[in-house]
């Protein structure tokens, strides 16, 4: 009863979004928007999903709960500071955070009760990992990786239930190098279509040298990874007003692309694939001084031998950044090429409507629009190639 009354709230919303953000544009048939009336209200998750046309809606960034994993996390012993230490998230936002479960456990733990929304939003298919990216970093090895095995058989298993609307994602024990490579292997094993780490290591930077092994297996198995912040590793300043996610996590993922960039990394591997949570955090937005301090001093061109932006088409981004205004200077810096439409659904700060928040940009074109909704996903995640034109796009565009 609660389930369907929350599919019918969030329905309403994302009706009343339609309307302000997705007026007409030239190529909006060809992306499918007007689609979004397809579910039926009658029987809300039980409409066909989209996949069958050919280009399906995929949403690159949801999250799932294992409560196994879960258990065996907060079973661990904490240390230290940052994630992991037992008073990391301030309680004001413990008590929001509990709130939000309550409202959202059924979707975080059942195939069948995300239907309804995603069929609301106009998603054919979600890309799914744990709600939690770094599974227990501060564990033991050897516990670690016992956490990230369950954790990817129990995305694993989520996927099985409708193998036709979900798509899912791996965790690795990065505190532990060489058992983080087994658990890669692992990973391609049980079909899942990349793997998320957290911005950090124990507050290491991800570029570091300890971490290449990594980098370059995910490159060779063509595992695309994910980086998904998890709070601030210096939290103290960022405690109150939830600022250790509004400011801490977009930090973090400017000093997760910084570290590889800087070290080397995606010149090490031109065929890694990195895709940055939440737009890529504030490193898009604000290259000038990087790029100046490239020009005029010796220490960021230490490794490098371009600015910094320069790298920015290097990564893939979601679109999970709430203001349309960012998305033209992401495009320009990265490339329509580069962003998979993204939601962080269904717990947290979610954007409940993805299509009308890709559909109502201004300026970008219907094919550029095609790309992020759909076909970057479908190439990223390694979705069989649609029906269709060269590229995957309609006809008009080519
Ligand atoms: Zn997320």
């Amino acid at each position: 009863m609660q389930k369907a009354h929350m599919a019918e709230g969030l329905s309403h919303w994302i009706g009343r979004r339609r309307d302000a953000r997705l007026r007409p544009v030239a190529g909006e048939q060809e992306i499918g928007v007007a689609a979004l009336s397809q579910p039926s209200p009658e029987r809300p998750g039980e409409s066909a999903p989209r996949q069958q046309s050919r280009h399906p809606r995929i949403d690159a960034h949801c999250h799932i709960v294992i409560p196994e994993v879960l258990e065996m996390t907060r079973a661990v012993k904490l240390r230290g500071s940052g994630p992991g230490k037992r008073d990391w998230i301030p309680e004001e936002s413990r008590r929001a955070h509990r709130e939000q479960a309550d409202q959202t456990e059924e979707k975080l733990l059942h195939p069948e009760a995300r239907l309804p929304d995603m069929d609301a939003m106009g998603i054919d298919i979600q890309v799914v990992s744990m709600n939690l990216p770094t599974p227990a970093y501060w564990a033991a090895a050897a516990v670690g990786q016992r956490i990230a095995r369950a954790c990817n058989e129990g995305v694993a298993a989520f996927v099985r239930r409708r193998p036709d609307r979900f798509l899912g994602i791996g965790v690795v024990p990065l505190q532990d190098v060489r058992l983080a490579l087994r658990e890669l292997d692992h990973i391609a094993g049980l079909d899942l279509r990349g793997v998320q780490i957290p911005s950090n290591v124990r507050n290491r930077e991800v570029g570091e040298a300890a971490f290449r092994p990594f980098w370059a297996r995910a490159a060779e198995l063509g595992l695309p990874v994910i980086i998904h912040p998890r709070g601030f590793t210096h939290d103290d300043r960022l405690h109150k007003f939830f600022l250790w996610n509004t400011i801490g996590q977009p930090l973090e993922e400017a000093l997760a692309m910084a570290s590889l960039i800087h070290e080397g990394v995606l010149d090490a591997y031109p065929d890694l694939r990195v895709v940055m949570s939440h737009g890529g955090g504030y490193l898009p937005y604000y290259s000038g001084r990087g790029d100046r301090a490239f020009h005029s001093r010796p220490e960021p061109k230490r490794n490098i031998a371009k600015p910094p932006s320069a790298y920015f088409p290097r990564f893939y981004y979601d679109s999970v950044v709430f203001d349309p205004d960012m998305m033209p200077r992401l495009i320009r810096q990265a490339g329509a090429d580069r962003i998979v439409m993204g939601t962080d659904y269904p717990r947290g700060e979610v954007e409940e409507d993805p299509v009308g928040f890709i559909g109502g940009l201004a300026g970008v074109s219907a094919a550029d629009k095609l790309r992020m909704m759909s076909t970057n996903a479908q190439a990223l995640f390694g979705l069989p190639a649609q029906a269709g034109g060269p590229g995957g796009l309609p006809d008009q565009e080519r």
